[in-house]
């Protein structure tokens, strides 16, 4: 029998009447364990307790909320072996390279680090005629959402902001990977005040449920566009605030006569993280046709590098797509790719059996208009576009619903700050692709979301400003 994971409401573990199975996308035939189907009732009691516990968290002292902050990340790193092994289970990355362990390292480390920002007071005037003080005041219940490919990370991204400036927490995980964030929060709450951050798992109608309750008084949600339309959407019911993170298509461009193998390392990690399944991923590659062939044989040649296995062998530092939708997702792109006079110069076709695994794709002889390159693929397979006229690439890359990250790749400073300047995207990278940090503001602009995470900036966005405006 598999470990039945459980739902954390004001402190307390609550379970529900239904459980579902949680299956390893390296061997669909391992249950992993079983996840609660919450319900609205589940909904409605985990709102009321955070809407118990921001009763007096609104007016905690700002070291008591540095103290959670900091407590969050020693329970991330005190338990980063066990919630490592149940993140790789489920989710599918390796423990190794870019996988479970550097998740868990990443979720103490934005904990640790949100846990030093602030949001002073700030004097606006101070005359003859007024005293204007700006405060940042928390907003209440935080109801946050997250997707399968990051969901520990993600989940700490949401979390912490919100306790740090005040306000409380309920967490809906994905569906498909809920049990890592079960127990993360499971464990927060044997250091926290009870009903700081509850956390329930079910479907899709959960968080449907969650954007459209009238005690949730926030939205943060990461995920797909399609979804993050009906949230918004829900939101301005109540005219609720929202930040949404949603889905990319970043483009890379390289600058004609560049040594491609200088960049394919940063070019190969920069779209393969995760096996693609990352937001922020390049998952489009515009080349100089001139330079196609050596740029291919530069990433193809790294690729074989690459290992590619179960999660829990050490040596793999690739794993399976998530789920069987996004797998089969994959599988129609590079199809219909393949329709359209694409080329597989690597990979194309999964080796089967009870698994997700997806090989390392490469696909060469498609352009715009092609679902592979116009469409976000979330996975490991990577279209290189040719052009001829630099300026071509610029407008193809702007010429998309996307606009999360894009990059540029050359060895003269001058001409890629050039092009960075033009590309249209929430940030433009340099000769790398797909690094963020806890200092740096993060968000998409165009369909890729609303709103930045990280940084004093993305701190923000879990207050409103209050102005005190007194007579001199
Ligand atoms: P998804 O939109 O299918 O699901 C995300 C979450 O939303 C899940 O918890 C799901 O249960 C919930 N949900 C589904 N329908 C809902 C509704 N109507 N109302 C409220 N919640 C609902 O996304 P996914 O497939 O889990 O994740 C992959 C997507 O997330 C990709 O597009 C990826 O680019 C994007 N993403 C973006 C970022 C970013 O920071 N910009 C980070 C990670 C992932």
């Amino acid at each position: 029998m598999s470990k039945k994971y459980e739902m954390t409401i004001d402190g307390e573990t609550v379970s529900a009447d239904e459980y579902t199975n949680i299956r390893n996308p390296a061997n669909t035939e391992e249950i992993v364990g079983q996840a609660p189907v919450g319900n609205k009732t589940h909904l409605d009691k985990a709102i009321a307790a955070a809407e118990k516990a921001y009763a007096s968290w609104r007016f905690s002292s700002d070291e008591d909320r540095v103290n959670a902050c900091n407590a969050i990340a020693k329970v991330c790193s005190d338990n980063a072996e066990e919630l490592a092994v149940l993140l790789t289970k489920e989710q599918g990355k390796p423990l190794g390279g870019l996988g479970s362990n550097f998740e868990l390292g990443g979720c103490a480390g934005w904990a640790g680090y949100t846990a030093t920002l602030a949001l002073p007071d700030k004097v606006i005037e101070d005359s003859d005629e007024r005293h204007v003080v700006q405060k940042r005041v928390p907003l209440g219940v935080v109801g946050s959402i997250t997707p399968w490919n990051w969901p520990l990370m993600i989940a700490i991204w949401h979390i912490v902001p919100g306790i740090r400036s005040g306000n409380t927490v309920v967490i809906k995980p994905s569906p498909y990977t809920p049990l890592s964030t079960l127990r993360m929060v499971e464990l927060m709450n044997e250091v926290l005040p009870a009903g700081l951050v509850n956390v329930i798992s079910g479907g899709d109608e959960l968080g449907a449920e969650l954007t459209g309750h009238d005690g949730v008084n926030k939205i943060v949600f990461t995920g797909s566009i399609a979804t993050g339309k009906k949230v918004m959407a829900s939101a301005a019911k109540s005219v609720t605030p929202v930040t949404l993170e949603l889905g990319g298509n970043d483009a890379g461009i390289m600058l004609q006569g560049e040594d491609p193998a200088k960049f394919a390392e940063g070019m190969f990690f920069g779209s393969m993280i995760n096996s693609g399944q990352t937001c922020g991923a390049m998952k489009r590659l515009y080349v100089h046709e001139d330079d196609l062939n050596a740029t291919v044989d530069a990433l193809v040649g790294f690729a074989g590098n690459i290992p590619m296995g179960d999660g829990m062998d050490e040596s793999s530092l690739l794993g399976p797509v998530q789920n069987e939708r996004q797998f089969k997702r994959v599988v129609e792109l590079v199809e219909d790719a393949k329709a359209n006079g694409g080329t597989c110069v690597l990979g194309g076709e999964p080796a089967g059996g009870p698994n997700y695994f997806y090989p390392v794709t490469i696909v060469t002889g498609v352009s715009d208009g092609v679902r592979l390159v116009d469409e976000e693929q979330f996975g490991p397979v990577l279209p290189i576009i040719t052009y001829t006229d630099l300026e071509d690439a610029i407008s193809a890359a702007n010429g998309l619903e996307f606009g999360l990250d894009a990059s540029v790749w050359g060895s003269d400073a001058e001409a890629t700050a050039a092009v960075a300047e033009r590309l249209e995207a929430g940030t433009v990278l340099i000769n790398k692709h797909g690094e963020i940090a806890p200092h740096i503001p993060f968000g998409g602009i165009k369909c890729s979301g609303l709103g930045v995470e990280f940084g004093e900036e993305g701190l923000a966005a879990y207050t409103s400003i209050k102005i005190i405006n007194s007579a001199a």
